[in-house]
């Protein structure tokens, strides 16, 4: 347990020790912890919200939910610890996904080991004895052997950049810091900006509710219908019966979805019916299944590609009535450059007499005016605006604490310089320190790298703890390799190219100044779990283990 030591660091005397500090309170926090107690080793969770959830806590915005499916969005464990989740429909919202974290939470009997409202200011490496030093918002300091960092890899969100915005009379919000309480649009001009994935949820369910919705586009998404549905009471116990299955193919497959795959190819089907044949089947299932179970070079054939989105834009020709509007929505990149959002209605809503699309990259905004939205063209008066504009991804909340390794080096300026790490796990110069869904963890869904992730922290540490290691490195030569490996994946596909040139969010080109590189490993779930039991199961290689004694 927690012990009660006198540390001195800075001006402060710190208030206890601990085995284990974990970051953030979302999935990856509430696994860690689990994963902990489950190994008999003490952690403790600091969170800067006022509840459990991460992701699912913070973006409350009418209309939130998953774009992965309820059964394979959860974590695996919920058997093993006897959770009977009752899912309610395909696609979770965010109102039963906070629900389902917290009931997990009560059920593990963690609640204690959270500590919420705290922030986590800096964590600096003390190497002559191989803890962390820790400080938070509170004022407190604490020790640790081990920081776990499950800040999430969307968690830091863009502010608005607009001029005049101090003036606006109305009101306005961030999709990503919603309040508690209901925003009511009932009678109200809104504007919204940002047509990503957090966009299009918003923009169906604000325009039944507001008297006019202005969407302000900068570029348009290839969005794929989400086809949710909300389960039979024998749906969802033919779910749970296939729990072990789901469990099994969520890891067999690239993305981490219980998805299917095809040998069917572009230049194997035999004519454009059959082609189109299988893009609709693809339209039908709803979800990412587009992009799996139609042709299996989707990315990597250009051809392929273009005809996949060529596809796509006539669905929203055939969707949208106004052909000018129907244009404006149409992307011209190809398929996948940018995370296609899943649309619940979404094309749909701009038939609507009280929806209006306005291309800002044809008319730019000049500046936000007390009474609305100035264009080079046109003013817009609004009573709300609501900015759904993104996030500074995967590394922005990292860089939002004092992370100090050896030599007092800060994390952001080592990953600034040398984006390189050990599957997203650890980097070089930064013993015992451990990050969930890290800079190049694999892109999938999120849940399955989760519990891969959390587990080959849990087995280290006690791997550690067998051995009576106090402290383990990252050699550079594996987080270089890792690099090599991660870059080879990306840049070489179209999804390198599209994703450049869209300035996409998972290679850091929607942040000003922000490097542009790969964040994620895009092999698939199968190859990246094959790499980490490799590592752990040929004894860590890539990896030194001491003891403070020997170190120092
Ligand atoms: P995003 O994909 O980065 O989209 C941000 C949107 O805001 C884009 O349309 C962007 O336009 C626009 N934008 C940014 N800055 C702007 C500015 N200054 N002026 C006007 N428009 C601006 O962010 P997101 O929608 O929050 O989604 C991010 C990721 O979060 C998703 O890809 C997904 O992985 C995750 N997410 C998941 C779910 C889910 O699973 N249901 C829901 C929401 C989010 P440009 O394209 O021109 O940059």
């Amino acid at each position: 347990m927690a012990s009660s030591e006198s540390h001195q660091h800075a001006n402060c005397v710190s208030m206890s020790h601990h085995n284990t500090i974990v970051i953030g309170a979302g999935m990856g926090g509430i696994r860690m912890l689990y994963d902990l107690k489950k190994r008999g080793i003490e952690g403790i969770c600091f969170e800067a919200g006022a509840g459990i959830g991460g992701t699912w806590y913070w973006n409350r915005y009418p209309g939130a939910r998953a774009d992965s499916e309820s059964w394979v969005y959860v974590l695996t464990f919920l058997e093993e610890i006897g959770v009977d989740y009752k899912w309610k429909e395909r696609f979770p919202s965010q109102p039963e996904l906070e629900r389902y974290l917290n009931e997990v939470v009560d059920h593990l009997g963690l609640r204690n080991n959270f500590v919420l409202n705290t922030r986590i200011d800096s964590a600096h490496f003390d190497d002559s004895r191989n803890i962390w030093h820790v400080t938070t918002s509170q004022g407190q300091i604490y020790t640790c052997d081990f920081l776990v960092a499950a800040t999430g890899p969307l968690s830091t969100p863009l502010k608005p950049p607009f001029r005049g915005l101090e003036n606006f009379k109305g009101d306005y919000y961030q999709t990503a810091l919603w309040p508690d309480q209901k925003v009511d649009f009932a009678g109200k001009r809104v504007g919204i900006f940002g047509t990503g994935a957090t966009g299009v949820q918003l923009v169906p369910v604000i325009a039944h509710a507001a008297k006019k919705l202005t969407v302000f586009q900068r570029t348009p998404n290839y969005v794929l219908p989400g086809r949710n549905f909300v389960f039979s009471e024998d749906q969802e116990r033919e779910l749970k019966q296939d729990f072990k299955g789901i469990a099994k193919r969520v890891r067999a497959q690239p993305f981490g979805g219980d998805i299917g795959s095809t040998t069917r190819t572009f230049l194997n089907v035999k004519d454009k019916e059959a082609l189109n044949q299988a893009f609709d089947y693809g339209w039908e299932q709803g979800g990412f299944r587009y992009i799996f179970e139609t042709v299996n070079d989707m990315l990597t054939n250009m051809d392929c590609n273009e005809a996949a989105s060529e596809f796509l834009r006539k669905k929203i020709r055939a969707l949208v009535h106004d052909p000018a509007t129907a244009e404006m929505l149409c992307p011209y990149y190809p398929l996948m450059s940018k995370r296609p959002p899943l649309g619940h209605f979404y094309y749909e809503t701009f038939n609507r007499a009280n929806v209006e699309l306005v291309d800002i990259k044809k008319e730019p905004v000049v500046e936000i005016t007390p009474n609305g939205v100035r264009t080079l063209a046109r003013e817009f008066d609004l009573d709300i605006i609501i900015f759904a504009i993104g996030f500074d991804a995967v590394t922005g909340t990292l860089d939002s604490i004092d992370i100090r390794g050896t030599n007092g080096k800060p994390l952001k300026t080592h990953l600034e310089t040398n984006l390189a790490t050990a599957y997203g796990i650890t980097t070089a110069g930064f013993p015992n320190l451990f990050m969930v869904l890290g800079p190049q963890t694999v892109w999938a869904n999120l849940p399955v790298v989760i519990d891969n992730t959390v587990d080959w922290i849990g087995r280290t540490i006690s791997h550690m703890r067998g051995s009576g290691h106090k402290r383990i490195e990252t050699k550079s030569e594996l987080t270089e390799k890792w690099k090599e490996e991660v870059d080879k994946q990306f840049w070489g596909t179209l999804l390198g190219q599209g994703a450049r040139a869209t300035g996409a969010w998972h290679v850091g080109g929607n942040v000003e100044g922000k490097p542009v590189r790969c964040y994620w490993y895009f092999g698939g779930v199968p190859t990246y779990i094959e790499y980490c039991e490799k590592e752990i199961e040929s004894g860590y290689p890539g990896f030194t283990f001491s003891n403070a004694v020997e170190a120092h």
